[in-house]
């Protein structure tokens, strides 16, 4: 990391250093025009006859060129700098968002890389351990609940991952069919409690609510919201599924009572491959794909998310979806 830091100190000095050149360079060749402009000037007022009739007037004239000229190349001069300005910005930033892209690109490849490997390094392990050990019955069934548990992470992280490619590609179509909303949410929470029983995870669902939708996708949705409400809260805290409608909308709320989300991240949690802190500080699993993807879903319903805070602590997503009516 700090061979990259000091590779970006060095290719922004020679940025600057260029940038700085050519601005110099044109003011100058503005100097030495106009240097040269009043010299040629000078000369020609020096062959001027003082007795002659004409000597005032064509004294003025040679001066009033000698003005024009300056303010002519003032302002090419100024045009010229302008375009340079304009172009430096552009490059400047086009570079930037460049190098700031691969660093995120970077950063995911790292997260992906811990994902994938850790889900089957556990699996591998509690198959081996089931193999080669006579393990009593309690003993098998966790071994078993856990190498569940991390296939079911790996394959919601495929699905993250495919489905971020092809929505972005442009290739997946999202289908439309009036979808039983209560039931998919209560199944996905039903889900969730089987996986995680030892978690407290409360569905205040009204029955009966439609939308048209696309079920994969929305599945999705209410998984990586409930996913993040237990990676980002602590064991014994508890995490409330809502749904309600209001006027002709549904309305999903996922609350939980971890440490929540300062406001300042409020809106970049959603950025592709965005995660809150520094790599040190990342104590849950993730590869910021989760709520980037989940947003891009709800949009595609033309619905909204946003998150806000659960008093007196944690994070409440809210996703406002149109109802079928
Ligand atoms: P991932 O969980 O894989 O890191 P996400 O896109 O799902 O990626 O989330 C982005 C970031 O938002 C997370 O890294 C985490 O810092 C923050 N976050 C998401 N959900 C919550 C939550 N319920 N409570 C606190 N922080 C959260």
């Amino acid at each position: 990391m700090p061979n990259k830091s000091k590779k970006l100190r060095y290719i922004y000095l020679i940025y600057w250093f260029l940038l700085t050149y050519i601005i110099a360079a044109l003011v100058w060749w503005f100097v030495a025009l106009n240097n040269q402009t009043r010299q040629m000037n000078q000369y020609k007022i020096n062959e001027l006859v003082p007795t002659d009739k004409n000597y005032t007037s064509r004294l003025n004239e040679l001066k009033a060129e000698e003005v024009r000229k300056t303010t002519q190349y003032i302002g090419e001069g100024s045009i010229f700098l302008l375009l340079i300005l304009a172009g430096a910005v552009f490059v400047f930033r086009a570079v930037r968002r460049q190098l700031k892209g691969s660093q995120e690109q970077q950063h995911f490849m790292m997260a992906l890389t811990h994902e994938l490997k850790t889900p089957i390094a556990v699996a591998k392990l509690n198959l081996e351990t089931l193999q080669k050990r006579k393990l009593d019955e309690t003993q098998q069934q966790r071994l078993i609940q856990t190498t569940l548990q991390e296939t079911n992470r790996l394959n919601a992280l495929c699905n993250n991952m495919l489905l971020s490619s092809q929505i972005e590609a442009g290739g997946y179509l999202v289908t439309q069919e009036e979808t039983n909303l209560s039931e998919l949410i209560a199944e996905c929470v039903q889900d969730f409690i089987t996986r995680y029983p030892e978690r407290l995870i409360l569905p205040e669902i009204k029955e009966n609510l439609f939308i048209n939708s696309d079920r994969l996708l929305l599945q999705m949705v209410v998984n990586n919201l409930i996913d993040n409400a237990i990676k980002y809260s602590p064991k014994e805290s508890k995490i409330t599924v809502r749904l309600f409608d209001e006027y002709d909308m549904n309305v999903l709320q996922v609350a939980d009572e971890g440490k929540g989300i300062p406001d300042e991240e409020k809106i970049k949690i959603f950025k592709k491959f965005y995660r809150i802190g520094n790599q040190a500080t990342k104590a849950a699993k993730g590869t910021g794909l989760g709520l980037y993807l989940t947003k891009k879903i709800v949009a595609r319903h033309r619905g909204s998310i946003t998150v806000t805070d659960h008093l007196p602590t944690g994070a409440i997503f809210t996703v406002t979806l149109h109802s079928t009516t």
